[in-house]
C-alpha cells in the first residue's frame, strides 16, 4: 500500500499545479488596446471597399474580430469626439463639445475635459492596470495647464503631443510639438506614424507579464500630409499628389497597426487582450484626401460621412470572429465593455451613456444597444434611432430614413412631420441633460481668450 503514496502525492500536486496555473491564468485581467486613427474615412479601408490603398493588417483584424457596419463617433472633429470616447459619457454633458480654444466661456473655465470627469484610464489604473497613451491627446492642456496632461488624467505614460495637429517630420520641419511624459522633446528623428508604434512596441514588451492599458490615438491620417518616400513609394499608382501622400500615410499607418498586433500575438497575449480600432471621425475630401463614399457628408458634418466611422473589436477566443453586426453602436460603449470585460461593475453615479457591448457581440442579447444616438455641435445637431435620422444646421432640418437610405439621399421631413416632431421631442429629452459648451472659437459665446503659455521660446 505505501508504495502507491509517492504516486498518489504527486498525482494530487499536479492536479493542485494545474488547479494553481488555472487560477493564475483567470485572474489576470484582459489587457485593453484602443487604437485611434484620425479622419480617416470610412471609405478608406479594405473591407470597406478601398481599392488604391491597401490595409491588410486593419483588414485582418477585422476578420479576426467584429466588423461594426453601424459604428459611430460622438462628434464630427476630432476633440468633441475624443472626449465622449474615453469618459463614455457624451462630451455635451461636460461642455467639451467643441475643439480645446482657442477662447472660453469664464475665466475659472480649464480647456479640456474637466477634472470632474474620470477617463477610463483612470478606472483602469485603479485596479492595478499598467497605462500608456502614444499619440494624439487633444482633451485638454495646449495652454499649459498640467491638471489636463496625460499623466494627470490615469496615463502612467505619454509619448505625442497635446495639440489637435502636428507635422509628421520633425528633423525637416523643426515643430518640436512632441512630448514625453510632461517634458518637451527637442527632437524626434523618426516619423511620427513610426515613433508612436516603436513606443507600443516598448510598452506592450515591458507590460507583457502585467496588465495594460495601451491608448494609441494615432495622429495619422490627419493633416498635413506627409509622408516619407519609403510610404510614398508604394503608390505611383495614383494620380492626385495630394489623395498619393494620404494613401502613404494611411499605409503607414497600417503597418504599424500591423506591427502592434504582431508584437501582442508573439507575447502571447492575443487571448487576454481586448482591442479597438477606429476613427476619431470621418475623412475630410477636400482637407486630407480621405473619402467616406458611399457615405454623405464628411468630417466636420452630422452626414454619415462625419460621424460613421471604420470601427471594430478583437478578442481572440472571448468574442466571435469574422463576423458583422449591424445595429448602431457607438464609441460611447468603449469604456463599457471595457469595464465588464475587466470585471469592474459600472456605477449608476457613473452616468455612463455607452452600453457594454459584450451581450450584443456575442449573441446573447438580440435587443438593440442604442434606441437613440445623438449629436450637437453648436448650431449642428443630429438624432438616429434604427431607422430614422434627422440632420440639422440653423434652423434647416432634414429627415432620412437611414435604414433603407443609408446614403442620406432623400429629404422626409415633408412626409413624416410626425416622424420628425417624435425625434426632436427625444433629442430635446436628450439635451435637458446637457450643459452650453464651456471653450470654443466664437467671441460671443466665449469672451475670454485662451493664453497659450507653451512652447513659444522652443529651440528651432
Ligand atoms: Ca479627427
Amino acid at each position: 500500500m505505501m508504495k502507491y503514496i509517492p504516486i498518489v502525492f504527486v498525482v494530487l500536486l499536479m492536479c493542485y499545479s494545474c488547479d494553481s496555473n488555472k487560477k493564475t491564468k483567470e485572474i489576470r485581467k484582459p489587457n485593453i488596446v484602443i487604437i485611434l486613427a484620425d479622419d480617416l474615412g470610412y471609405a478608406d479601408v479594405g473591407y470597406n471597399g478601398c481599392k488604391d490603398i491597401p490595409t491588410p493588417n486593419i483588414d485582418a483584424m477585422a476578420k479576426e474580430g467584429i466588423i461594426f457596419t453601424n459604428g459611430y463617433v460622438t462628434g464630427a472633429v476630432c476633440g468633441p469626439t475624443r472626449a465622449g470616447l474615453v469618459t463614455g459619457r457624451y462630451q455635451q454633458r461636460f461642455g467639451s463639445e467643441f475643439l480645446p480654444g482657442p477662447r472660453k466661456r469664464s475665466e475659472n473655465v480649464k480647456v479640456g475635459v474637466p477634472l470632474t470627469e474620470t477617463f477610463v484610464s483612470t478606472r483602469l489604473k485603479k485596479l492595478g492596470y499598467n497605462t500608456a497613451c502614444f499619440g494624439k491627446w487633444h482633451l485638454g492642456g495646449e495652454s499649459g495647464d498640467q491638471d489636463l496632461f496625460p499623466l494627470n488624467r490615469g496615463f502612467d505614460k505619454f509619448f505625442g503631443f497635446l495639440e489637435g495637429a502636428a507635422l509628421y517630420d520633425d528633423v525637416n520641419n523643426k515643430e518640436r510639438k512632441y512630448m514625453r511624459g510632461n517634458e518637451e522633446l527637442v527632437m524626434e528623428q523618426e516619423y511620427y506614424t513610426d515613433a508612436i508604434t516603436r513606443e507600443a512596441l516598448t510598452f506592450i514588451d515591458e507590460n507583457k507579464d502585467h496588465p495594460f492599458f495601451l491608448y494609441l490615438p494615432y495622429n495619422a491620417v490627419h493633416a498635413p500630409l506627409q509622408a516619407p518616400a519609403k510610404y510614398l513609394k508604394q503608390f505611383d499608382h495614383i494620380q492626385h499628389p495630394k489623395r498619393k501622400l494620404l494613401a502613404a500615410m494611411n499605409y503607414a499607418l497600417d503597418l504599424s497597426i500591423g506591427e502592434v498586433l504582431t508584437e501582442i500575438k508573439e507575447k502571447g497575449l492575443e487571448e487576454n487582450t481586448l482591442i479597438f480600432f477606429l476613427s476619431d471621425n470621418g475623412g475630410k475630401p477636400k482637407g486630407n484626401y480621405s473619402y467616406n463614399l458611399p457615405l454623405r457628408g464628411e468630417k466636420g458634418q452630422h452626414y454619415e460621412g462625419g460621424v460613421h466611422i471604420p470601427f471594430t473589436v478583437k478578442w481572440k477566443n472571448n468574442i466571435p470572429e469574422n463576423i458583422t453586426y449591424d445595429k448602431p453602436i457607438s464609441s460611447l460603449d468603449i469604456v463599457p465593455t471595457i469595464l465588464a470585460a475587466v470585471g469592474e461593475p459600472i456605477q449608476e453615479e457613473w452616468n455612463l451613456d455607452g452600453v457594454n457591448l459584450l451581450p450584443y457581440i456575442k449573441g446573447d442579447d438580440n435587443m438593440t444597444p442604442h434606441e437613440t444616438l445623438f449629436w450637437r455641435e453648436g448650431n449642428k445637431s443630429a438624432m438616429r434611432t434604427l431607422d430614422w435620422k434627422f440632420v440639422k444646421v440653423d434652423d434647416k432640418v432634414e429627415l432620412f430614413n437611414i435604414s433603407n437610405d443609408p446614403y442620406e439621399t432623400t429629404d422626409l421631413a415633408a412626409i413624416h412631420p410626425e416622424k420628425l416632431e417624435e425625434l426632436m421631442k427625444l433629442y430635446d429629452e436628450w439635451n435637458a441633460n446637457n450643459i452650453p459648451a464651456q471653450y470654443g472659437r466664437n467671441p460671443k459665446e466665449f469672451p475670454i481668450e485662451v493664453i497659450r503659455t507653451r512652447r513659444t521660446e522652443l529651440p528651432r
